[in-house]
């Protein structure tokens, strides 16, 4: 019998495996790469990106502990980390705030945006007073607290109407989240402008090399203990273990284990965990999810641009809702300008659903248009383009989901739950909670241990 069976190698489950590396750990995962949506290949100096891009920078964050515990460098985005692209006009910097009045717009679109805007403004403020912990208070708590802030409506309903170029401006940065703004719950739609507007205070980090130098540095190190291509069926408790049925290679196979971490996004555990309390079960199944399509670019230009210093753009009304800079990460920290650039960019919710229904040739060239009339000149430098699909891309926080987070936490088996649906901050919380699970299967362990001590040798 093995001491963990890990399900699922996205960034929650490796980061579940690498606390317990010295026990005796498999991890199972369905692809035949680890990731997940963490997703990102070297290309010589630069990297392209098609998954998470921007990390926990605070030193006392969950990443910032797994970045330094398994030695894998991340830094601050340089620069300017917000641009908008909009009516013709290139903003690359200065305050977020400016952009409504510095765009072309009619007096109408801007009244609309001035009052909507001060409003979501008062509501940042509150965010930010009561996402941060209180002396004394557990995460579970400061957690719920922030999924209960204006849990009992949409954002749609709490800014109010919006005349079209109002809307055009505030669409991009709450669908990011990968919701439609009737969608998503009014607090979660003011956190993330929060999370847009505060980007230096909270995903504020590049993973040098890209997001996957982690993933893959971790399933390195446990080598063969990962196994890809392996498909989790059905995860059963026995008396004191539980037994995981899972698919390889076209073989059905079984694992049995003390404990087990479950890193499958929610829909999957739902119906894999076929003994988890029916509440737990049904409280999974009600997790939302959003969908992306994303593309990652690498251009060879010879020389700067007047972009290289700006991370994030977002560009309304376009294919994509916002263009990624990746490259100002190298470029931010070189002493001259090295030849090329690489952008993600990506398209959330609505926008996603549509283009989930074309080929990824249609959908380049849909992205390349637009990334040439956003960044002029992109088109003509481009050595490479490539799309990928996230079907759930993201979870999301909708109305009523705050009621559902003390069933999801609740820890009475030995089937843990980890990953970034138990939380709002996307990969923080995947690692958070990865972590989490191993260290309750580590304490069960030593229980087990302690009460049923090995039999002495002499
Ligand atoms: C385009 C895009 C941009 C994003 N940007 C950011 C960002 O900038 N910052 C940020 O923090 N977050 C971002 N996110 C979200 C972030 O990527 C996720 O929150 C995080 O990666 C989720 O990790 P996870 O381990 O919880 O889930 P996943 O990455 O989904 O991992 C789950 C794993 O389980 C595997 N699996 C599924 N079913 C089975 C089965 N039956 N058996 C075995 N294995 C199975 C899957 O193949 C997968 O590898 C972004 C996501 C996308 C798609």
């Amino acid at each position: 019998m093995r001491d963990v069976v890990v399900v699922g190698g996205g960034i929650a489950g490796l980061a579940a495996a690498w606390k317990l590396r010295d026990r005796d750990v498999v991890l199972l995962e369905a692809d035949d790469r680890v990731g997940g949506r963490v997703r990102s290949e070297r290309r010589g100096r630069y990297w392209v990106n098609w998954g998470g891009h921007v990390y926990d920078g605070n030193p006392a964050s969950s990443t910032q502990w797994l970045l330094a515990d398994t030695g894998v460098a991340s830094r601050a985005v340089p620069g300017n980390l917000a641009g908008l692209s909009m009516n013709g006009k290139l903003l690359l910097s200065g305050r977020v705030e400016t952009f409504p009045f510095r765009v072309p717009m009619a007096w109408r679109d801007r009244a609309s945006l001035i009052r909507a805007g001060a409003k979501v403004r008062l509501g940042v403020a509150r965010y930010g007073r009561l996402v941060k912990r209180r002396p004394g208070e557990d995460e579970a708590t400061r957690q719920q607290r922030v999924y209960d802030f204006k849990n009992d409506t949409t954002f749609a309903d709490y800014v109010g109407e919006l005349t079209e170029d109002a809307e055009a401006l505030f669409k991009p940065t709450v669908t990011r989240s990968s919701a439609e703004m009737h969608e998503i719950s009014a607090g979660a739609g003011i956190g993330y402008f929060n999370l847009v507007w505060n980007l230096g205070a909270g995903l504020s980090h590049s993973i040098v090399g890209g997001p996957s130098t982690l993933t893959e540095r971790i399933a390195a190190a446990l080598g063969a203990r990962v196994q890809l291509g392996a498909a989790v069926q059905e995860v059963v408790h026995r008396r004191n273990s539980v037994l995981v049925r899972y698919t390889q290679g076209g073989i059905d196979s079984e694992v049995e284990a003390r404990c087990v971490v479950l890193a499958t996004p929610a829909g999957v555990s739902s119906r894999i965990a076929v003994d988890l309390d029916a509440d737990v079960r049904a409280a999974l199944a009600q997790v939302r999810y959003g969908p992306f399509v994303s593309a990652a670019f690498l251009t060879d230009e010879a020389g700067p641009c007047p972009w290289d210093d700006t991370y994030a753009i977002a560009t309304p009304k376009r294919s994509f809702n916002v263009v990624l800079n990746m490259s100002n990460n190298v470029h931010g920290y070189s002493p001259e300008r090295l030849p090329g650039s690489s952008f993600m960019v990506f398209s959330p919710a609505g926008l996603a659903r549509q283009l989930l229904e074309q080929d990824d040739e249609t959908i380049l060239k849909s992205y390349v248009d637009d990334l040439d009339q956003v960044l002029p000149g992109t088109a003509s430098s481009l050595v490479e383009a490539q799309v990928a699909r996230w079907p759930e891309g993201s979870v999301y926080s909708f109305p009523g989901r705050a009621r559902l987070q003390p069933v999801l936490t609740r820890r009475d088996t030995r089937v843990l739950l980890a990953g970034d649906y138990l939380g709002t901050q996307y990969t923080e919380t995947a690692v958070y909670t990865g972590l989490a699970a191993a260290g309750a299967a580590e304490d069960t362990l030593d229980a087990g241990r302690a009460a049923h001590p090995a039999p002495s040798r002499s």
